[in-house]
């Protein structure tokens, strides 16, 4: 085979090169002299070797995928459509770089099916990534649609031009679905963005591709600008196959990266933040300018002899105790508030205020709710509450715990069920 970029190719070298592009037919392949002036200019480019190359390494990397997306939780969605995506497109290029060796229908007819199938999967998976509704039967219909009219025009009325048209006009639709989908409903997404700006250049190129093959007669005559036109969408094609496989695939794993990140996060029993992300939230909160409050409050809240209620009552209702204090608390807090299981039977709130007031009657308003049974069918629980109170420009995570840790504790030793008020100032060793 000759090299993809043999620009100093010596003259009398023969190349394989398309021909025919005049009616679309991107694999109509055909040996020819390179003496010809015009084509002196052009670069050998073995278009065969292009689309053999364009079928196998997006199908490698979706064998990748699929058994990376195996793995994959299951509120990430999409993954499978676009492995199986790039599988079909890996057999789409397949049957196209044996056109001439293979009968019509399955060279000709089979490989552009597929190609339209593995765009079309590639949109299906990107809308089931972006929790959008997949346009399942327009892909479908597409699909028909381009069978049909191939059929007719190999068997029935022979038009290699029109056949070349039906597809291509319907991929430059589907490319430019893509880019709309990922674009606009993946902007939050940086994966997503990139390969949705992949499939905007996609677009424009299939579209220079229609465009320029309307022009009468010109490529038939294997004009300079129709070859490049050519080239571009086969060499395009070729590489963009395997940059949006990957594209997908490093999608898909940001995503994964993110989800995990979350979840180390999150307690999974109440749904709160966990002790690593409050103490984040801190950081935060002192790094970032403020919107209101002069000073940090921390309330420490730990529910008051919960050993006695799991004896009591099983394991299981305690669980359903905790999570019933999480839904409870969520109601009273200031929209600021970050609130986290901060382990065990123990919860912890921590927001900006100005005044002690605020703490002080956002803890009357926690136990409160929590003594009010309602039609409750829980067993009875009280907690206790440690405040710290501090000015923002002192309030150290160390100082708000050590405040709030001996509030609670004399909380406890005074009786429970009660809020104390951390002493202010406090002194620290660092
Ligand atoms: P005090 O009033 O002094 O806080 O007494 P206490 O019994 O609440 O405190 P202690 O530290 O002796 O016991 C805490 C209990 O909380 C023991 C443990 O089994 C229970 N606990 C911790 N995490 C969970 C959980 O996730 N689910 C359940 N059901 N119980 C838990
Ligand atoms: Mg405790
Ligand atoms: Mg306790």
């Amino acid at each position: 085979m000759p090299p993809l970029t043999a620009a100093s190719a010596p003259q009398s070298a023969r190349r394989v090169e398309m021909q025919g592009f005049r009616h679309g037919n991107v694999t109509t392949i055909k040996e020819v002299d390179t003496s010809r002036t015009d084509d002196q200019i052009m670069p050998t480019f073995d278009l065969r070797t292009v689309m053999l190359m364009a079928s196998v390494m997006p199908g490698l990397m979706a064998v990748v995928m699929f058994a990376i997306g195996r793995s994959f939780p299951r509120n990430i969605h999409g993954v499978a459509q676009w492995a199986q995506g790039s599988l079909v497109f890996s057999a789409a290029a397949f049957l196209m770089a044996l056109r001439g060796a293979l009968p019509d229908w399955l060279s000709v007819i089979g490989g552009n099916i597929c190609m339209v199938g593995s765009i079309g999967l590639w949109l299906i998976g990107s809308q089931r990534y972006l929790g959008r509704a997949a346009f399942v039967r327009l892909v479908s219909a597409m699909v028909v649609v381009d069978a049909l009219v191939l059929g007719w025009m190999t068997y029935i009325d022979f038009n290699p031009y029109g056949r070349s048209m039906c597809t291509n006009v319907i991929l430059a639709l589907l490319f430019a679905l893509l880019a709309y989908e990922l674009l606009r409903f993946g902007r939050k997404d940086s994966g997503a963005r990139v390969v949705g700006f992949m499939f905007a250049i996609e677009t424009l190129i299939a579209l220079t591709r229609i465009v320029t093959s309307l022009e009468p007669g010109s490529a038939r005559e294997g004009l300079y600008a129709h070859d490049l036109v050519q080239l571009i969408y086969l060499s395009s094609g070729a590489f963009m196959s395997l940059t949006i496989t990957v594209g997908f695939m490093l999608t898909a794993v940001n995503r994964l990266r993110i989800h995990l990140e979350q979840l180390s996060l999150i307690d999974p029993l109440t749904g709160l933040l966990n002790r690593r992300a409050l103490l984040d939230t801190h950081t935060l909160a002192r790094g970032t300018p403020r919107r209101r409050g002069t000073h940090l409050s921390l309330l420490l809240i730990d529910l008051d002899h919960f050993k006695n209620v799991n004896d009591k009552y099983g394991h299981l209702m305690g669980d359903a105790i905790l999570i019933d204090f999480a839904q409870k608390a969520a109601l009273s807090l200031p929209q600021e508030a970050h609130f986290a299981r901060w382990g065990g039977e123990e919860f912890a709130v921590f927001f900006p205020c100005e005044s002690i007031d605020e703490p002080l009657n956002l803890a009357r308003e926690l136990q409160a709710r929590i003594a009010y049974r309602g039609d409750s069918t829980l067993p009875s629980y009280t907690c206790s509450i440690g405040i710290a109170f501090i000015d923002i420009s002192e309030a150290t995570i160390e100082r708000l715990l050590k405040q709030a840790d001996g509030a609670l504790y004399r909380a406890k030793r005074n009786g429970r069920n009660r809020a104390e008020l951390g002493s202010e100032p406090v002194a620290v060793e660092t």
